[in-house]
């Protein structure tokens, strides 16, 4: 079958991969001039398995109320009268119960522990370099009560593949030698030995190339301008250079997805949820070798090679990619604070991108109603860990074999029929 995939971010490449390794005959449509340079380009590299959370909590509408005005917080929504950022942006939060909550971890979980076994297979078969690790991620808490909550709460999981090491202050210490210049003093740490890390970006170039090698087209440069509907199908797409047919549309833009699906009539509540990130040289003596999550300030300080990256915070402010400098530097003087040798501060590559983000957290995989028209898209804080899981599980469905795994809670159907709270 030929296949169009519109995209070439992490998800879209990953799709394309397996797509390809499945024998279809493959295009990938961008409008960038490479894979990789959008929400995909500078995250915080942390790869989540058996212990992925969704930003949702039942204590998180409270915390949202009581940032809201502060410009150095980590979540904030800036005024506007775009009726979609608010719709949005309560259904974020009618999903925050205790139920909802459980219900969308699990059907997060069975995707992310599927994508992990596939990231760990293609790491076989295509050995490049993405500066992967597998140290895990320490998770460093501030205030000693909420630090001995999430604790009872970790160390209670039943199964034990997502419970963390337990550490005090000195154990972290002893553990990651590079906090001992630290100026806070945490009250202890969590240690996720089990999740690993990577830079995005490097994997979506190095896997893109590994496709091109395997008999992909990618096409950088070419804007889509719409899906072309005939009858009930979808047979293609119009871009800005003419028009391209094929047997199956595999949509993956990201941010882009639901302005694309509207003419359609396919409402999908995607909304761009910003954040940040700053990159630069690490100093071999003073930088971690572990990646590390301040809690309190929701903060990812991440290693790769000879880098250092601090990435987080979450801005509702629409399609704007500006960079508040007030959020820039408080980030900034955070990793200073933790990590003062970590390297020169002054070189860091200041990056903001737009999450693809649905209300409930969840991407969007599967069928749409439209015949030949597919969707792996909406992968928001976790397309990084989802991808390689989202695009063998899509690639299997254009195939028309079943997946392997269960995708209840991350098809569109959910939004057509009330089971999660729509935009
Ligand atoms: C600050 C930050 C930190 C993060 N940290 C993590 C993390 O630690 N772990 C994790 O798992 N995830 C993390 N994420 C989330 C992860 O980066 C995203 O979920 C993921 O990159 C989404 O990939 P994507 O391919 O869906 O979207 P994108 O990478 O945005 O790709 C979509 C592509 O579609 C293209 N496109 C759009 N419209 C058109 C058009 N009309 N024509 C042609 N091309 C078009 C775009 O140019 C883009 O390349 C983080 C995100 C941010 C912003």
């Amino acid at each position: 079958m030929k296949v169009l995939v519109l995209g070439a971010g992490v998800v879209g490449v990953a799709a394309a991969y397996y797509l390809l390794r499945a024998g279809h005959e493959v295009t990938v449509l961008e409008r960038r001039e490479g894979p990789g340079l959008e929400a995909s380009y500078a995250n915080g590299g942390q790869l989540l398995g058996e212990t992925i959370q969704p930003w949702l909590a039942p204590d998180v509408p409270a915390m949202a109320l009581r940032n809201l005005a502060r410009a150095d917080a980590p979540f904030r929504a800036r005024f506007s009268f775009d009726p979609e950022r608010w719709l949005w942006g309560a259904a974020f939060l009618r999903n925050c119960t205790a139920a909802r909550v459980a219900r969308i971890t699990a059907d997060l979980r069975r995707l992310s522990v599927y994508s992990m076994a596939m990231l760990s297979e293609l790491r076989a078969a295509e050995p490049f370099d993405f500066d992967h690790s597998s140290l895990g991620v320490l998770r460093l808490y501030r205030d000693g009560g909420k630090f001995a909550r999430s604790a009872d709460a970790a160390m209670k999981e039943e199964n034990p593949a997502r419970r963390p090491e337990h550490l005090s202050w000195q154990d972290c210490l002893a553990l990651e030698p590079a906090l001992g210049s630290s100026r806070v003093r945490f009250a202890g740490g969590l240690h996720f030995h089990q999740e690993e890390t990577g830079d995005a970006y490097k994997f979506s170039a190095a896997l893109a190339a590994a496709a091109e090698r395997l008999g992909a087209s990618f096409r950088y440069g070419c804007t889509i301008e719409r899906l072309i509907q005939t009858g009930a199908k979808v047979s293609g797409v119009k871009t800005g250079d003419g028009e391209e047919s094929a047997d199956a549309v595999l949509l993956s833009l990201g941010c882009e997805s639901a302005k694309m699906l509207r003419p359609l009539g396919l409402r999908v509540p995607i909304y761009p949820v910003k954040g940040y990130a700053q990159t630069f040289a690490a100093s071999p003596d003073g930088a971690p070798k572990l990646a590390l999550h301040d809690v309190a300030h929701k903060t990812g300080i991440t290693p790769f090679g000879g880098r250092i990256r601090i990435a987080g915070t979450a801005e509702l402010d629409g399609f704007d990619k500006r960079a508040d400098p007030r959020r820039a530097a408080a980030m900034l003087d955070d990793l200073m604070e933790i990590l003062p040798n970590c390297g020169d501060p002054g070189q860091a590559e200041l990056w903001t991108g737009l999450r693809p983000m649905t209300p409930d957290c969840a991407p969007l995989i599967g069928r749409t109603p439209h015949e030949n028209l597919y969707l792996d898209t909406g992968h928001g804080s976790l397309g990084w860990s989802l991808a390689c899981g989202s695009g063998r599980v899509i690639a299997d469905i254009i195939s028309g074999r079943a997946p392997e795994i269960d995708l209840s809670g991350l098809t569109i159907e959910r939004f057509f029929n009330g089971e999660q709270q729509n935009g």
